[in-house]
């Protein structure tokens, strides 16, 4: 052995040794490595290029993230049919041709049925119960087990709150009105409304208006009064019909690329964390402030009918719905775990909540 090969050795060894006393040790210069690194993300989206609340959802994300990395984590956000259509994003992030994407997972009930759960059941959980069953209830890790095979992390990312059932062109004063009516409406409530007679369509946000104004559609849901007075929903269609239904508090959702997203330090993943949880509650939070006077301007200013659907034709929805949600948890194991888990966590807090918020709510 040389004197060179051992003193070559020796100064890789005190070069460890001396970084490792120092707190510099070869995990740390990785870790400052990736500390100082820029992520340079894109953002695609389900929503019209900054639509009020639902499209502001995934903007505030990405001002959130770049101030609270200091600049790191660099997203930029993209409208639908900007860099693919909105119905593209699932596919689109899971392939990596973006890092990140905003919509509803309903939009997948194409791909894979059971993924509506996630997003809302029609006389399902509200917000409050179905941020509960999320984060505290189990259904955070059946949502990440169910998207793991496509290469995706799901975090919740948005509420409306209770929206409405929706724009009609036809008055709604029986079941029989149902028949045949051409609807934009997603998801489970779709299926339902399918078993009632009608026809469901489904449409992003961008094509909404222009289908319901040249009659393409005879009705639409949207959102709720103030998404859909920025949609000018109410130049296209009379009728204002409450309640809704088929989307009692629909989670939006923040994906993110598998790779995109093991391939961030542990800070940034955090921040993630983190800021999906504050939009999700701050879109609830401008909703719950903008709505009602939303629906005074459509009311006052616009001269909407506003109209409350029948008893007989919401308990027919209601039970129909029992069924089409039932079947959906037939289609494999895993869907039958998500039901089983969403059903009766919706039971307990069901129970709990008519003694509490449903009772106070009656008392005032
Ligand atoms: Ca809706």
């Amino acid at each position: 052995m040389s004197f060179g090969r051992l003193g070559l050795f020796g100064c890789v060894l005190l070069l460890l040794l001396g970084c490792g006393g120092s707190g510099g040790g070869p995990a740390t210069q990785t870790a400052d490595a990736s500390a100082q690194q820029v992520f340079r993300w894109k953002l695609i989206t389900t929503w019209p290029k900054n639509l009020p609340a639902l499209g502001m959802g995934p903007e505030r994300l990405a001002e959130l993230l770049r101030v609270m990395s200091s600049g790191r984590l660099d997203i930029k956000v993209y409208g639908a049919g900007e860099l693919v259509g909105a119905f593209e994003v699932f596919d689109a992030v899971a392939q990596g041709t973006a890092e990140m994407g905003h919509g509803a997972a309903y939009y997948w009930r194409g791909k894979i049925p059971v993924a509506a759960m996630f997003s809302t059941v029609p006389f399902g959980m509200t917000a409050q119960e179905m941020n509960g069953w999320l984060h505290y209830g189990g259904g955070m890790d059946l949502w990440r087990e169910l998207y793991a095979p496509f290469g995706l992390v799901p975090f919740a990312c948005g509420n409306s709150g209770v929206q409405m059932a929706g724009w009609f062109n036809r008055e709604i004063n029986s079941l029989a009105d149902l028949q045949g009516l051409k609807m934009r409406i997603p998801g489970l409530g779709g299926e339902v409304l399918k078993r009632a007679g009608g026809v469901p369509v489904s449409l992003p946000g961008g094509e909404v208006f222009t289908a319901l104004q040249t009659g393409a559609i005879d009705a639409t849901e949207w959102v709720g009064p103030y998404n859909d007075l920025a949609l000018g929903l109410y130049s296209a269609a009379r009728f204002y019909y409450y309640p809704g239904w088929h989307e009692p508090g629909p989670t939006l959702e923040a994906i993110v690329n598998k790779e995109a997203w093991e391939s961030l330090p542990p800070d940034l993943q955090a921040m993630i964390e983190a800021a999906t949880r504050m939009i999700n509650e701050d879109m609830l939070s401008e909703f719950t402030a903008r709505n009602n006077s939303a629906l005074r301007t459509l009311v006052d200013e616009h001269a909407v009918e506003l109209r409350k659907l029948p008893d007989d034709v919401i308990a027919r929805l209601r039970d129909l719905s029992t069924q089409v949600v039932a079947e959906m948890a037939e289609s494999d194991p895993l869907a039958s775990r998500i039901y089983d888990s969403y059903m009766e966590f919706a039971a307990g807090v069901r129970d709990y909540h008519r003694i509490s918020e449903q009772a106070y709510l009656e008392t005032r």
